[in-house]
């Protein structure tokens, strides 16, 4: 029987067996950006962790039915928008086109739904009055508040002491860092500071609070009991806490089954924070002349659940590692004549079973990563010893483009779409070496060279390579 895949729940605090609430699908909510700004590599890290896992899910047979929000209205974007007197959709619109532009750059797959905070005002009003009706929610100057003393189960998710609880004590900013509960907002009356940004409803003329954005969205694309919800470690409480108390006060059914967190990025062994200048954009890295592909390798690296360290050195090793797998790839597509099969059948079986095992156990890709590069160092001595033929690299070269589906830094469409003009361009300096025109063949390859793609001239024809930046 083939094993099912475990994931280390928060709720639990253990690795668990996952085993969807309708067989071969899941429904996963993801935390996405506040688009205020362009996102740092810690957000990406996070995100390239959720690309991951439900790449991963794919991998494994699972249709899964993604939700990532777009928080478009909160302390930030208002602050934002009126620092730069503009309306707040056009500055955040401005965000939401870049964070999109970033999210193909790391070859991130797209959610099935990117729902806007402002696009579902409607629904988390109702979610709010549903609270109000149930008892869990109540007024206060125009505002309404989470009564955190009235939900049983606060603190399950954060594992809190709710010694911390003082009753009544009210919070009004999203993100509050402070370690006791306190009833927090689920819609904001109002404030001359907002300028012309609140809605008119039922509930009076404001604007919603952050945490209810996620519950209302979630249960509306996903129902109220989905399978999967994950964010970074610093979503755990307040956020994920308060979805939980907001989510099951109004259903009184269990809201998410797994719970998955991404622990953070460092810079060189540092927190990443603007007054250390450590604190990158994807960007402000791309800038520096990094291959994207590299910085995915590099954010892919370290298990979700350890802090990863990002380093200039690593993402130079990264990148080797990187090219090192392209390079193999295209040396597979090279192989002709006969080989010997039933060593290269054991040897991709077992990759496999290897990457299979690795990923199974709550996402361990430094193994993932291993079961690749030792198939690679295999395939390569195989190679070297004339036993890899035509048929022997297609099977190999099948196993890694699987692999790839979940690992994403091989991007070979990619580099043979551009490549068609490019190809043009090789051709015509072939024809210019062979009839001598040695000038024009040196321009070309200059050209070429400009591009990014370096020729090798070898007795069987020109070869090329595409190191894009
Ligand atoms: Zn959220």
């Amino acid at each position: 029987m083939l094993m099912s895949i475990k994931f280390y729940n928060t709720l639990s605090r253990c690795k668990e067996e996952f085993s969807p609430i309708e067989e071969g699908k899941v429904g996963m909510y993801t935390c996405g950006p506040t688009v205020y700004d362009y996102a740092h590599i810690g957000n990406f890290r996070a995100y390239v962790f959720e690309d991951l896992l439900r790449r991963y899910l794919k991998y494994r047979g699972y249709q899964v039915y993604q939700v990532m929000n777009l928080t478009d209205v909160d302390d930030k974007t208002i602050a934002g928008a009126k620092r730069e007197g503009i309306p707040l959709g056009e500055f955040t619109q401005r965000y939401i086109d870049a964070f999109f532009e970033d999210l193909d750059t790391l070859n991130i797959e797209r959610a099935e739904v990117y729902p806007r905070a402002t696009e579902h005002i409607g629904d988390m009003v109702n979610l709010v009055k549903r609270l109000i009706e149930s008892g869990y929610a109540y007024e206060a100057k125009g505002s309404y508040y989470f009564r955190v003393s009235q939900f049983k189960d606060y603190g399950k998710l954060s594992h809190m002491k709710l010694r911390g609880l003082r009753v009544g004590a009210r919070v009004s900013s999203d993100e509050y860092e402070k370690d006791e509960a306190s009833d927090f907002a689920l819609w904001k009356a109002w404030d001359p500071e907002d300028g012309d940004v609140f809605w008119d409803t039922d509930l009076g003329k404001g604007r919603p609070g952050w945490h209810i954005e996620c519950s209302s969205m979630s249960m509306k694309y996903l129902g109220k009991h989905f399978d999967i919800h994950t964010g970074g470690v610093d979503n755990i409480f307040p956020h994920h806490e308060n979805e939980i108390a907001q989510s099951e006060g109004a259903t009184g059914v269990r809201f998410v089954n797994y719970w998955l967190h991404c622990e953070h990025l460092i810079v060189e062994g540092r927190k990443m924070s603007k007054s250390l200048g450590n604190y990158y954009t994807l960007r402000d890295i791309l800038a520096k002349g990094y291959d994207p592909r590299a910085i995915r390798h590099l954010l892919l690296s370290t298990h979700y659940r350890q802090k990863l360290n990002f380093t200039f050195d690593g993402l130079e090793a990264s990148q080797e590692a990187v090219e090192r797998l392209r390079d193999f790839v295209a040396n597979l597509k090279r192989l002709t004549g006969e080989g010997e099969m039933d060593v290269v059948e054991r040897l991709t079986s077992r990759a496999r079973e290897e990457f299979r095992q690795a990923l199974d156990d709550d996402l361990n890709i430094s193994e993932g990563w291993g079961a690749l590069f030792r198939l690679v160092r295999e395939v390569n001595k195989l190679i070297s010893q004339g036993k890899m033929g035509g048929r022997e690299g297609e099977i190999v070269l099948k196993v890694v483009r699987d692999f790839d589906r979940v690992l994403g830094v091989l991007r070979e469409e990619e580099e043979e779409e551009i490549g068609k003009e490019e190809l043009e361009l090789i051709r015509k300096r072939d024809k210019a070496r062979k009839e001598g025109n040695w000038e024009l063949a040196d321009r070309i390859r200059e050209e070429l060279l400009q591009r990014g793609i370096t020729l090798e001239d070898r007795p069987e024809g020109t070869t090329y390579k595409v190191r894009r930046k």
